[in-house]
């Protein structure tokens, strides 16, 4: 067994009659074959033979091993995005009569597809709190409960959720555990260690890493994964060979990226922890985040994102903002440039007041993925925007 950083790095496509080092991309279609005998066997399912890349492709089983490989997990299918590695872990596993039991501190689109399309399919869906104790969790759980579905750290509020206390009652019930480990990646958290059956990720966010490509991946248990395979290959989420290439060199340098995002943010945490212009600031490996205890124990560091609540709300937030000099205002995170967003007045805007207290979107509050520049830099814009 080599370590996961040898993994994401040499884990390669058998070399070609070019003899090429790095990796080939294999664009294309459809797979050929010798002759009809061949062709007659791998559509019998009796060989391995690529048949049509909506099926599978050398390119994209590139970065599903790796990330099998990464997660200590049995198998793994790529899709075209995050929302399709969710909404197609669902879809496959989940009839109509069972109840999805999920955490309601969960991605927008997640929480769209759970509370909008599954019930038309009959599927029952309910939500605990990202604060919920172990009671409250229990509690929750109904006879016809068939998977538990949770993102930690969660977005944008960053809290923190004990994956083992979970995933120890979703195995005395005979819960599918299925745990979106987007904000973490395998370098920071293995959820399978913790008990989860399934691991889904947005491979557009750290994966990729430079905001190029959308990627998203199911990795977990062999039989899981074969029913989440046999629909996709039939829906057609299939993930891009070329998307798959980049996001397979990606992987090589996820390691020390994530080593420096993590290290950048718990700087700019620790600087603007005690800023006059801050009410509170969240960051998992700071002593004064709530779930700090949880954090230490199942994280290797803090992540690459850091969330602080401004005096003065949405204006507060908005004016930010607009001062901001270096730092990108955009949609996305985890990049190696520096993002702010202002989840109030943009990505939870159609949320009432309420809904947005519920899972901890104050006015006031900002987000930062914190980039690969120089620290020094990337804190000095927010210190002048702040000001
Ligand atoms: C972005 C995101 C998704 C959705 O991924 P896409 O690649 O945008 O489809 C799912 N979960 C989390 C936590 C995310 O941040």
């Amino acid at each position: 067994m080599s370590h996961q950083q040898t993994d994401a790095i040499r884990i390669q496509t058998a070399r070609t009659n070019e003899m090429e080092h790095s990796t080939p991309m294999f664009l294309t279609s459809s797979f050929c074959f010798d002759n009809a005998e061949e062709m007659r066997a791998a559509f019998a399912d009796e060989s391995d033979d690529n048949i049509y890349s909506r099926f599978s492709n050398p390119s994209v089983q590139e970065f599903t091993d790796k990330m099998v490989a990464l997660e200590g997990a049995e198998a793994g299918y790529a899709t075209a995005s995050g929302m399709s590695a969710v909404s197609g872990s669902f879809m496959a596993l989940l009839k109509q009569g069972d109840h999805l039991l999920a955490c309601n501190s969960i991605f927008g689109s997640t929480h769209t597809v759970i509370a909008k399309y599954l019930p038309k399919f009959g599927i029952e869906q309910s939500y605990v709190s990202a604060n919920a104790t172990e009671a409250e969790w229990r509690a929750a759980i109904r006879p016809n409960t068939k998977m538990i579905y949770l993102e930690t750290p969660t977005n944008p509020g960053l809290e923190i959720l004990d994956m083992s206390m979970i995933g120890r009652i979703a195995k005395e019930h005979g819960i599918i555990f299925n745990v979106d480990n987007c904000f973490a990646t395998p370098v920071n958290q293995l959820p399978i260690q913790h008990g989860a059956d399934l691991v889904v990720h947005s491979a557009t966010k750290w994966l990729d890493g430079q905001g190029r490509v959308l990627g998203g991946v199911v990795v977990g248990r062999k039989d899981l994964i074969k029913e989440i395979y046999l629909f996709c290959r039939s829906t057609g989420p299939a993930l891009s060979p070329f998307n798959a290439w980049v996001l397979s060199k990606s992987l090589e340098t996820l390691d020390v990226r994530m080593e420096r995002h993590a290290s950048n943010a718990l700087y700019i945490a620790q600087q603007l922890e005690n800023h006059p212009a801050i009410n509170t600031l969240r960051y998992p490996f700071l002593a004064s985040h709530p779930h700090h205890a949880i954090a230490i124990q199942q994280m290797k560091n803090g992540g690459g994102i850091v969330c602080f609540e401004l005096k003065g709300g949405i204006e507060a937030g908005r004016k930010f903002l607009d001062a901001l000099k270096m730092l990108s205002l955009t949609a996305n995170l985890g990049d190696t440039r520096s993002i702010a967003s202002h989840p109030a007045s943009t990505t939870h805007a159609k949320l009432s007041e309420a809904e947005r207290q519920a899972v901890n979107i104050t006015p006031g509050l900002i987000r930062i993925s914190v980039g690969l520049e120089n620290k020094e830099d990337i804190l000095n814009d927010i210190l002048q925007a702040l000001g």
